[in-house]
């Protein structure tokens, strides 16, 4: 076949010449359009090679000498062309090697250097980019917790506003149950929803201090009870349809927060007012009429 014959002659020096004069030439011949020129054809090239046999220097060949050929033609091979030369050619081969090999060596050095200093910039960069992101996130976090936090708030205060609202449109003493809060932790006791709420919070409050809930002897009174209580108890009891428990919003304590100066007490007279529920002036001591036990909520 005419394709089988015809990489013969081109391939056939390329296994003979020689092996280091092949392998630095792709890869370090950082000018190749220097070889072009083909000094060394120029000066008598198939004669200097070792490989003389091959008379037709390929175009693989006469590259990969190129750059090498053109520093060591001139001392060695140019002045004497002869077939001796033969080993002073394979001696420059070796030589070039060796010159090409620094280089090699040094570039080697110099990319290993890079490389590796390029993995550290990539390093920094992903740790930079991932301390970013991460602020990034807390930062939003941060805002958005705020932001729950404020709807909370908001959302409280819309509710509680309503259930304040909601009650307005009964006397004192005439709200239904259906319009009252029952609190948790007293069976029975019942307050305006947002005076419950508050002092459910209070209450954990206290709870926590004193590991036992606050004692709710009386909360919200109907008329009728207020009337109950004006025939039994007396001045002790408000006149009928003028007390704040008629609203829902005034409790009576007892398990010794009714009385003044107790454990408890004094935690109530220092943390009530957190929670939205205070002694009224006149309940203090040394009030108009000092009632310890009597808590109203502020709205
Ligand atoms: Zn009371």
């Amino acid at each position: 076949m005419a394709v089988a014959g015809a990489p013969v002659a081109p391939a056939d020096p390329v296994p003979t010449s020689p092996a280091p004069t092949t392998s630095p030439a792709p890869t370090t011949s950082p000018v190749p359009t220097t070889s072009p020129a083909t000094t060394d054809t120029v000066t008598g090239t198939p004669t200097a090679q070792p490989t003389a046999g091959a008379a037709e220097p390929s175009p693989a060949e006469s590259a990969s000498t190129g750059p090498s050929t053109a520093l060591s033609a001139a001392p060695t091979s140019a002045p004497a062309p002869s077939p001796s030369s033969g080993s002073t050619g394979a001696t420059s081969a070796a030589a070039l090697d060796a010159l090409a090999a620094v280089p090699a060596q040094v570039e080697d050095d110099a990319t290993k250097q890079l490389r590796t200093t390029a993995s550290k910039v990539a390093a920094l960069v992903v740790e930079v980019i991932q301390v970013v992101r991460d602020q990034q996130s807390a930062t939003e976090a941060t805002a958005a917790a705020d932001s729950e936090a404020a709807r909370a708030v908001a959302e409280q205060a819309a509710t509680r506003a309503a259930q304040r609202v909601s009650v307005d449109q009964y006397a004192n003493g005439r709200i239904p149950a259906s319009a009252l809060c029952e609190l948790t932790f007293a069976a029975g006791a019942e307050l305006r929803c947002d005076a419950a709420a508050a002092i459910e919070q209070l209450n954990a409050a206290y709870r926590e201090k004193f590991g036992t809930d606050l004692a709710i002897s009386d909360s919200y009174r109907s008329y009728a009870s207020q009337v109950m209580c004006s025939r039994t108890k007396g001045s002790v009891c408000a006149q009928p349809g003028t007390s704040n428990h008629g609203l829902g919003k005034a409790v009576d304590l007892g398990a010794g927060a009714q009385w003044f100066g107790t454990a408890q007490h004094r935690w109530l007279l220092a943390n009530a007012e957190a929670y939205g529920w205070t002694l009224p002036t006149w309940a203090r001591a040394g009030g108009s009429k000092p009632e310890a036990w009597h808590w109203e909520y502020v709205d």
